[in-house]
């Protein structure tokens, strides 16, 4: 790596007028990393002191991504104000600051409902309603909106491929934008596909040329074409691309392939993505401060150990379901250098008679948040062995209401104990829909949604991992624990560690005794980033850490004794 840290604190940019634009777009296939190289601009210029916020406008019709199935969209991200969001807004705050809301994600279905509010209210005075000014004034609107005073570059990214008719009226919108804003106010960056072709053992720079070539037709020039590729693209491939495309040599980037997504903000600074990007802003700015950024891939790539943790879900042979899960899992282990070497185990494979084979290999054990019956028998199944063998256990939303329910049913001897998500008749209901009980409709029907507080008890396995009594934390969930369990399950040694400030909603329980033995009716890992991994992910996966280690010397000592007993027969 040839770029370093400067160990100076970040020096803040001074203002310099209104806010700036990037657009970022997409061509040849999807899939290329559009948002990561969106977090990864916005990283850089970040770590030269400028306040930056990201936006995503997905050209789908559905109004947000909460509906859609996570094998079709990956995951739903949860923003603070308890937006439902694409995923790539989990890159964004991974990898800076930004705070994200609502207003950082459009599909072109919440524009449409926007306008259609408007036109049956009477607003539009008559007019007919189009495509253009309408729908485009709309976007235009809904993209200066996070553009505030105190922020010196929105990133814009805008989903889907160029060509594509779902999103032509994104980019007629930003092509308004630069045409209204000027030159020096916008940039646009478009992030295409440079293929190798091993029959030719060349890489190809035709579909670029043809992706650009679309999105000039629509009347937007990139100034800089981020080239992904599986190797380095040489000096010719690049001046190629260059003529071709009407950019400057410098401003042709390549994105190789690397192993760590958070190393793409160091190969972008190592092309001077974020110079050539302030150079045509015409902003000023100190130069980078890479050096915590660094520090951390460095974590990363020079582990001391590895912890193998089994995610048991239903999922699983879609990884991008779980992609902030899994990247707080990774966090956790940057804590401790160790390296998290995750496991899929699909919860419908799991039986009682087989769950010793299936996890004792296992350092930690997580079921995840998750909708509907399938798999619950199995995750039932693999928490009551981790908390029989003793292997540090995490439940995440539907993974601490499957705990409590092993816990009712096995501890408190309560056999017919269940979630009314399950078992909408059950008598034993340990969980239910307590809002829709109360009487609550919002915005997601009866979810509880976004950044709700608790409080946690002093002395419990939660309180030492926050090292506070008052956290905040995300949710996105129906279903709630019935706090007439609340005796069953504490008499018999369960621990409730963490309540809403009005009791009303138990958000944290583990087990005492245990090495590690938790569940949060929360989301932790929304909030979790590379340079502040979550205490909840730091803890289960030291906790891990201490298993294998356990584990590594248990092997060592039979290994040991083998050998003399070896010997003493010899
Ligand atoms: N299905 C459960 C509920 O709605 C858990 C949700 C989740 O894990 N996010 O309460």
């Amino acid at each position: 790596m040839t770029i370093s840290g400067n160990t100076n604190p970040t020096a803040r940019a001074e203002r310099q007028g209104p806010c700036k634009f990037i657009f970022v777009t997409g061509g040849v296939v999807s899939s290329l990393g559009k948002g990561i190289a969106a977090a990864s601009i916005a990283n850089l210029l970040e770590s030269r002191g400028l306040r930056v916020t990201l936006q995503k406008m997905d050209p789908y019709l559905n109004v947000d991504p909460g509906t859609m199935s996570p094998f079709q969209h990956g995951e739903v991200f949860v923003t603070e104000d308890g937006a439902e969001t694409d995923l790539d807004l989990g890159h964004y705050e991974r990898f800076t600051h930004a705070p994200l809301t609502q207003a950082n994600n459009w599909t072109s279905g919440r524009i449409y409902e926007k306008i259609l509010i408007k036109e049956r209210r009477g607003d539009y005075l008559g007019k007919t309603v189009q495509v253009i000014p309408h729908v485009t004034n709309e976007i235009k609107a809904s993209i200066q909106r996070v553009a505030t005073d105190d922020i010196d570059v929105a990133l814009i990214e805008i989903g889907g491929t160029v060509g594509d008719i779902e999103s032509l009226p994104f980019l007629e919108a930003i092509r308004q934008m630069r045409h209204e804003l000027g030159r020096d106010n916008t940039a646009f960056v478009h992030v295409t596909l440079v293929p190798y072709i091993a029959a030719a053992g060349e890489l190809k720079t035709k579909p670029t040329q043809h992706s650009v070539k679309e999105l000039r037709a629509i009347g937007i020039q990139p100034d800089v074409l981020v080239c992904r590729t599986e190797t380095d693209i040489s000096r010719e491939i690049k001046e190629k691309i260059a003529l071709f495309c009407d950019v400057s040599r410098e401003a042709v980037v390549a994105a190789r392939d690397v192993d760590s997504v958070y190393k793409v903000p160091v190969n972008f600074a190592e092309q001077q993505v974020d110079e050539i990007l302030l150079k045509h802003l015409r902003i000023d700015a100190p130069p980078r401060n890479l050096a915590p950024w660094l520090e951390m891939l460095e974590r990363l790539d020079h582990p001391s150990g590895e912890v193998a943790i089994g995610i048991v879900g239903k999922y699983v042979d879609y990884e991008d379901s779980y992609k902030s899960l899994k990247e707080a899992l990774l966090h956790g282990g940057l804590t401790h250098r160790l390296k998290v070497d995750v496991r899929w185990v699909e919860a419908e494979s799991i039986t009682a008679a087989e769950a010793h084979q299936q996890l004792s290999g296992l350092d930690g054990i997580l079921v995840p948040g998750g909708f509907g019956e399938r798999g619950i028998d199995g995750m039932l199944e693999a928490i009551r062995y981790a908390r029989e063998a003793k292997i540090p256990y995490f439940g995440i939303c539907l993974g601490m209401q499957t705990m409590v329910i092993e816990y009712v049913r096995n501890v408190c001897g309560i056999r017919d104990a269940h979630s009314t998500e399950f078992e909408p008749a059950a008598k034993n209901r340990v969980f239910f829909k307590l809002r829709e009980l109360k009487g609550v409709e919002d915005l997601g029907g009866t979810m509880r949604l976004g950044s709700w507080p608790c409080v946690l008890s002093p002395g419990t396995l939660a309180y030492q991992c926050y090292g506070k009594t008052r956290i905040e934390e995300r949710h996105r969930h129906r279903y709630e624990f019935n706090r007439e369990f609340d005796e069953p399950i504490t008499s018999k040694g369960m621990v409730i560690s963490g309540e809403t400030p009005d009791k009303t909603y138990v958000e944290i329980c583990e087990l005492p005794g245990h090495p590690w033995y938790l569940g949060c009716q929360f989301h932790p890992e929304f909030k979790s980033k590379p340079l502040e991994p979550h205490p909840l992910f730091a803890s289960f996966v030291g906790a891990a850490g201490v298993r294998r280690s356990s584990r590594d010397a248990e092997r060592r000592r039979s290994e040991e004794s083998q050998f003399l007993r070896a010997r003493a027969d010899a």
